[in-house]
């Protein structure tokens, strides 16, 4: 199949082109140019079967990528009638981000062992995304991934996931904040020079070959729920647009709802009847800083992949209003949650999954038993974010065995400045 830019139909590409840039070189996202039906494969561990439409690896290679990237549970908690929990966050770095960037990782792997060429990788995180792109890639002989981090400002325990696993891996401290650490990503690959020298992509979830392998779970669930209501707590939009993929597909699925957080613009989009950035008070938004909240993987104003979403709806709001509706969850009613799904049922909800608890709460208040199914994605485990959630419960919670082998190992990161000539001299000479 063919990958086509938001920007430009009319230059499609394969999807190892599309795996390999990231972004299309117009500066659009990649979209499949298809969408075969998929009716017949919503089976547990036949996700190749989906895949295999969209990408051009043998079945059987594609058979065991899936198998090995996916190799841990995704259980579904029965909370309540009609009130579910998909757990996302029992993968190694212990959130959902996992699914994406270890398929990817192997998908990459796959296309650069046949050619021999060497690649590097590029991330900028403030958290989440770091890890499971350092986790995923790790160990990988032709791919070497620098990880850039703001110093001071991810968790200890994040910071020890991204900055002590060595080999492959380079773990970049830079001495500012997360969008030093953002523009310093941009700069090197948008950097002529650099780019004639070294073969550079990043592994943001802006890559197409993140998102293709998060639809997994979504036909996992739908496999056990009959024509479930979707809620999905959301930042940057990626999981939600997976979800949407598989609609298309033919995925029985009554609605999506995203849970977000008060930095959110998508109400405004979803309200002002035109889905296009510069018809609406987004501008404006993305120009005042974004608030830190409890849900900090989520504190993104404009979605880097809502150009998907308009281009999966043919721009109109009447029909993306079908499927989506977004819910505002604000920081006291998170807390407020956290607390409440403890003492109602006995369950540890994290802060983002919260927000989604909470959004599914807002919109049915009483979940009875004719109500329509809610399956909430849980997209973190609780022990990444132990402040937040220990004052809430009122209690400590324990470290899971992924987490608790890291407290001991020593972190090995560069620290780097802001400026981009010092990071420019690390892939100069580290490559
Ligand atoms: C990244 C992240 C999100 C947001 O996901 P998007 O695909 O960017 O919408 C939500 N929760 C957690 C825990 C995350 O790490």
């Amino acid at each position: 199949m063919k990958f086509y830019s938001t920007k430009n139909r009319s230059k499609p590409v394969d999807f190892k082109t599309a795996l390999l840039r990231g972004l299309a070189e117009d500066g659009g996202l990649y979209m499949p140019s298809e969408w075969p039906k998929a009716t017949r494969v919503h089976k547990v561990g036949k996700v190749h079967q989906v895949l295999k439409e969209f990408i051009d690896i043998p079945e059987k290679e594609l058979e065991k990528i899936c198998s090995e990237a996916f190799n841990f549970e995704v259980p579904l908690v029965k909370l309540d009638k009609n009130l579910h929990i998909l757990e996302l966050f029992h993968g190694p770095t212990l959130s959902f981000k996992d699914f994406g960037a270890r398929f990817m990782a192997r998908a990459m792997n796959y296309y650069l062992r046949k050619s021999g060429e060497k690649f590097n990788i590029i991330v900028a995180t403030s958290g989440d995304t770091g890890s499971a792109v350092a986790d995923g890639f790790y160990g990988l002989s032709n791919i070497k991934v620098f990880v850039l981090y703001p110093s001071k400002r991810i968790s200890a325990l994040q910071e020890k996931q991204i900055a002590t696993l060595g080999k492959n891996i380079i773990a970049l401290e830079v001495a500012g904040d997360f969008d030093d650490c953002q523009r310093l990503a941009k700069q090197a690959l948008g950097d002529p020079e650099l780019r004639k020298k070294i073969n550079l992509s990043s592994a943001n979830s802006i890559n197409i070959g993140r998102l293709l392998p998060q639809m997994y779970y979504y036909f996992l669930a739908g496999e056990k729920m009959k024509k479930p209501i979707f809620v999905v707590p959301s930042g940057n939009f990626g999981n939600l647009t997976a979800g949407l993929f598989t609609k298309k597909l033919g995925l029985p699925v009554k609605k999506f709802i995203a849970g977000i957080n008060v930095n959110s613009g998508i109400p405004e989009f979803l309200k002002s009847g035109y889905l296009a950035e510069r018809h609406t008070s987004l501008k404006l938004r993305r120009a005042s800083k974004t608030k830190m909240t409890y849900s900090s993987a989520m504190d993104v104003s404009s979605p880097s992949n809502w150009a998907r979403v308009i281009d999966l709806y043919k721009n109109s709001p009447e029909l993306l209003k079908k499927d989506l509706e977004a819910i505002t969850i604000s920081e006291s009613e998170t807390k407020k949650t956290i607390t409440e799904i403890y003492k109602k049922f006995g369950y540890v909800a994290d802060p983002h999954t919260a927000v989604g608890i909470a959004a599914a709460m807002t919109r049915h208040s009483t979940i009875t038993r004719n109500s329509d199914p809610y399956v909430v994605l849980a997209t973190a485990h609780p022990a990444k974010f132990p402040e937040i959630v220990e004052s809430a419960i009122g209690k400590k919670i324990g470290l899971p065995q992924a987490l608790a082998g890291l407290v001991k190992k020593k972190k090995q990161s560069v620290v780097i400045g802001k400026n981009y000539k010092e990071l420019r001299k690390i892939l100069d000479s580290n490559h």
